[in-house]
């Protein structure tokens, strides 16, 4: 119900290599309008356009273009295209785009942790998707690519990403994560200690196992009905490949 009509995109292909965040320049009041206007048909073509999400006030992420497919949203005008992006392709093809309810002059005051988190969480999703750095030159405002566009205004967009370079997906500092990570890691190693006397195993491998390693033997390890030696076996004969 919320998908755009098919003459609000471009059709397909999207080749995502950036966001573009904008404003709706709608209330923030989780009532989603938007989405609602880009599903109608609109015979007026200056009135088509669309994005592929919509985060609404209270924190509900509506997707209206599928991510292979190019939404009308981001004309370049007057702007040179982004450094990553191809000039002779539009830059709808190559960009992920998500409208933030609410106004450009207000968004930084409208947006709140329900919103900001929802937010945060899809930028996370689409860099990790499609190996989009998680920079200020590749989540950029519409602004940045056309000068007839301030939205989305006063959204703190460099903030925004610093934010999203200090978090992992645990809300953990880098500092915080290494230092888990160096925990959970003796932790694990000490268990393989003890697997190892039972499976015989990862004895001469530990140097090499990652992190994600050591947690699926714990995990295995704390689940009866996981078959913990053909787990690090599995691990052993991939690590010796
Ligand atoms: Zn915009």
């Amino acid at each position: 119900m919320w998908a755009a009509h098919q003459t609000n995109t471009l059709g397909p292909p999207c080749n995502p290599k950036g966001w573009i965040l904008h404003t709706p320049e709608e209330p923030a009041d989780g009532d989603p309008g938007t989405p609602r206007w880009f599903a109608q048909y609109h015979a007026n073509p200056l009135q088509r356009g669309s994005t592929h999400y919509f985060v609404s006030y209270l924190g509900f992420v509506f997707q209206c273009v599928p991510e292979s497919v190019a939404p009308i949203a981001n004309g370049v005008l007057g702007k040179p295209y982004p450094a990553w992006a191809d000039p002779n392709v539009s830059l709808n093809r190559q960009t992920l785009s998500v409208e933030i309810e609410g106004y450009a002059a207000t968004i930084t005051q409208t947006i709140w942790s329900p919103q900001k988190t929802a937010l945060d969480r899809l930028l996370d999703y689409g860099c990790a998707k499609y190996s989009i750095p998680v920079d200020r030159a590749h989540i950029i405002g519409h602004y940045e690519v056309a000068s007839n566009r301030s939205d989305p205004g006063t959204l703190d967009i460099d903030a925004l990403v610093a934010e999203l370079q200090e978090e992992d997906d645990m809300g953990l500092t880098q500092e915080d994560k290494q230092w888990f990570e160096r925990l959970l890691a003796d932790f694990a190693k000490a268990q393989i200690h003890d697997v190892r006397r039972r499976a015989g195993a990862l004895e001469g491998y530990e140097a090499n196992v990652s992190l994600n390693d050591l947690l699926r033997v714990i995990e295995a390890l704390s689940n009866p009905a996981t078959d913990t030696a053909a787990v690090i076996n599995e691990i052993r004969m991939r690590l010796s490949s």
